[in-house]
């Protein structure tokens, strides 16, 4: 540690005394000039007394007899003393009995003499006698004193400065040579005793790290322990250890933050900021090698059924699994990311080719598809997955990651378990989706939701059994949205549970509506999705319009797709047991498109099956599906189930069902849907005589065009 000269605490001591030494050194020395130059002057005047003491004698006689050879000698004798410039004997007859006079002495200290004494010094003595005389009556003798004249001399004060000065610069001199030792002294003194090991303390403060401050503990000065220096020194310690521990205990304070802030806490996987920095790096790199990479954006299909049906905890056991599983599956992945809920995130290392991540996406879906073993409980979950690729599809992190998530949610919308990369046109149509799902939200509320009624027809009375009950949004811009464009949306935003929740009870006002035209065997058919199906409210709101409307239960139908029961087989069968307790009847819908197995019918207690269009509508041009829609019904009788044929448009189909004693028809043929009047007006138009053969279409008004 460097010091300018004067900030160094030895010098500005050194100078600092040595100063005030000088100082007092100087102010005594000057008092005792002052008291020589008093006594000096004293001396002057005592000695000019003495000397005309001594003349006094001679001079009087001289005075007296006007003797002027006596008075020069008197005059002779005072120039004896040098310092004498001027001497004379005065009468009042003789003004000049005797004088002398030399010139003042050359002296370079004159002005100095002037000043302290004046130029000369004058003395004067009286020549006097006394002498006796008579009374005028001659009587009586007095004295009386006889002035003869005067003797003056002046005296040359420089022969006494001279002496003084000579003195003066000896005091001078001696005063501040003593009073340098002593400040000198001082200095030492001080120097040993305070600034020496204040310096070795300065010194060894040099060796502490400031970030292990206490790794190295300060020593008090030799002779110094038990002084301020010794306290002061232990408290620094003190000080420095608890800095140290401070430290210590912030760094892991920021390491636990740096961990939080760029880990998810569940699955130890990096989160959403992390993610962001890994993703800039890949660009960076991807730029250098003058290649590609993409991100994937992964979404579990109906996670929170999981966590409603089971608990919570399993569906954070499941997300553990899955992550581990990815981890351990998936090891040249860049960074596996975990940045919601239900949602990971995959950079995938740089390549040259989309087909790679093509590739890694199917990877994925297959890891995912594969069962949990969650306890005793096996979980099945399927997942969507959205890819961007680097620089196409965006060139910032945000933008990579904005479209992978929005094409993953047209994955979804298709209906998941699969990966669907970004095109341009179709970032525009999910712009529109996430349009049509705000709008959707406030569609309930606008009453822009209505009901239609599509009749089914029982195939061996050739009667009007029921009816399925199908939504419609009549959108205040766009017009008629289909179901099967919204219904996926409003599961994606939950709407689904309150506008499921209006169609149970508008589907069940319809229902007494017939009832009460006369035609209660009638049932009606509730489109249940795999959202509703796992809201534990269901049972409530089906039970609270059963008794609404006063039904039997056992003239609701409620249809159920056979994705929303694979979904979830477990959760399923208990919630449809439960449904069934009431009294409600299930059917399977759409059945035969899916991956349901016919193991998985036997578990679940359906009462009907519904044969999927897409069978039917080839089904007189395809040997194959007219077998597999003749399996399916016989399948279903053996079960105890009974089945409808969906999609029916000619009487070809119709007859052919029958032959194959399929229990149920619904289609075009009979008739599109139609409001709830109209059912009524259908009913009224029911032939009870009419046979196959002379059934003809009822071609009601088309409400869908
Ligand atoms: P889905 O349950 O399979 O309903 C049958 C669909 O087939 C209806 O379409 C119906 O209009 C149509 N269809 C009926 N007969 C014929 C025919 O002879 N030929 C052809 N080509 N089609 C016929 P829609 O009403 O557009 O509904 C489509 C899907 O939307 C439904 O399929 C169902 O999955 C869903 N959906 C409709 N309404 C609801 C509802 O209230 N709730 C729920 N959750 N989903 C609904
Ligand atoms: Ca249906
Ligand atoms: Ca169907």
């Amino acid at each position: 540690m460097g010091y300018q000269l004067f900030n160094r605490l030895s010098n500005r001591l050194f100078f600092a005394v040595l100063t005030t030494a000088l100082l007092v050194g100087l102010a005594i020395s000057s008092v005792q000039i002052l008291l020589d130059v008093q006594s000096a002057q004293d001396n002057l005047e005592k000695q000019a007394k003495q000397l005309l003491a001594m003349m006094r004698e001679p001079a009087t006689q001289s005075a007296y007899n006007l003797d002027r050879g006596m008075a020069e000698q008197v005059i002779e004798g005072l120039f004896q003393n040098e310092a004498i410039f001027y001497a004379a004997i005065k009468t009042e007859t003789e003004p000049s009995l005797a004088t002398n006079k030399k010139p003042l002495k050359d002296f370079k200290y004159r002005n100095l003499s002037n000043f302290l004494f004046g130029q000369s010094l004058y003395f004067s003595l009286p020549l006097e006698g006394t002498i006796k005389t008579r009374t005028s009556d001659r009587t009586e003798y007095f004295t009386a004193t006889a002035h003869y004249g005067v003797l003056e001399i002046n005296i040359d004060p420089s022969y006494a400065t001279q002496a003084l000065t000579e003195r003066g610069f000896q005091i001078i001199f001696s005063g501040l040579l003593q009073s340098m030792l002593f400040g000198l002294v001082l200095y030492l003194i001080f120097h040993g005793m305070i600034t020496r090991p204040m310096a070795k303390m300065t010194k060894s403060l040099e060796s502490i790290d400031p970030l292990q401050p206490s790794r190295v503990q300060l020593e008090a000065p030799k002779g110094h322990e038990f002084d301020e220096m010794g306290t002061w020194v232990n408290k620094i310690n003190g000080l420095f250890s608890s800095i140290e521990s401070h430290n210590n205990q912030r760094r892991v304070a920021e390491a636990h933050v740096e961990r939080l802030s760029n880990y998810d806490m569940l699955t130890e996987l990096p989160n959403r900021m992390l993610l962001n920095k890994r993703i800039e790096e890949s660009i960076l790199e991807a730029d250098e090698k003058n290649a590609i990479f993409a991100v994937l954006w992964c979404a579990l299909d109906d996670f929170n059924s999981v966590n409603l049906l089971h608990s919570y905890n399993a569906g954070d056991r499941l997300l553990l699994s899955l992550s581990e599983r990815l981890q351990h599956e998936m090891q040249s992945i860049q960074t596996i990311s975990r940045i919601g809920g239900d949602v990971f995130s995959l950079v995938l290392p740089i390549t040259n080719t989309h087909l790679d991540a093509a590739k890694s996406a199917q990877r994925v879906l297959e890891l995912i598809r594969r069962p949990f073993q969650i306890d005793e409980v096996q979980l099945s979950i399927t997942s969507s997955i959205g890819i961007s690729v680097y620089p196409h599809d965006g060139s910032t992190s945000d933008e990579l990651l904005k479209h992978a998530e929005n094409v993953m949610q047209l994955a979804k919308a298709q209906g998941g378990n699969r990966y669907q990369f970004f095109v341009e046109s179709v970032d525009e149509k999910i712009k529109e989706t996430k349009r049509l799902e705000k709008s959707l939200s406030v569609a309930l509320n606008e009453d822009q939701f209505s009901l239609l009624f599509q009749p089914q027809i029982d195939l061996s009375t050739m009667k009007i059994s029921g009816a399925e009950a199908l939504v419609r949004w009549h959108h205040p811009e766009k017009g008629l949205i289909p179901p099967d464009e919204f219904i996926p949306l409003a599961e994606n935003n939950q709407t689904i549970i309150a506008i499921g929740k209006w169609i149970i009870d508008e589907s069940c006002r319809a229902l007494s509506l017939w009832h009460n035209a006369g035609f209660s065997h009638l049932t009606i058919s509730i489109n249940v999705s795999a959202i509703q199906l796992h809201q534990s409210n269901l049972i409530r709101v089906l039970k609270d319009a059963i008794k609404k409307y006063q039904l039997n239960p056992h003239t609701i139908i409620l249809e159920i797709t056979e994705t929303a029961v694979m979904s979830n087989l477990d959760a399923a069968v208990r919630m449809l047991k439960h449904i069934k307790q009431i009294g409600i009847q299930i059917a399977i819908d759409d059945f035969g498109t899916g991956y349901a197995s016919l193991n998985h019918l036997k578990r679940l207690p359906f009462d009907k099956v519904k044969v999927d269009k897409s069978f039917i509508e080839d089904m007189l041009e395809s040997t194959e599906n007219a077998t597999i829609v003749g399996a399916i019904i016989k399948l279903g009788h053996n079960l105890d189930m009974q089945v409808i044929a969906e999609g029916t448009e000619t009487l070809e189909q119709i007859k052919y069902l029958q032959e194959c004693e399929c229990d149920f028809a619904q289609g075009y043929y009979y008739s599109r849907p139609v409001n709830s009047n109209e059912v009524i007006s259908l009913l009224r138009k029911d032939n009870p005589t009419s046979q196959v053969n002379n059934l003809y279409p009822l071609n009601p008004p088309n409400h869908e065009s």
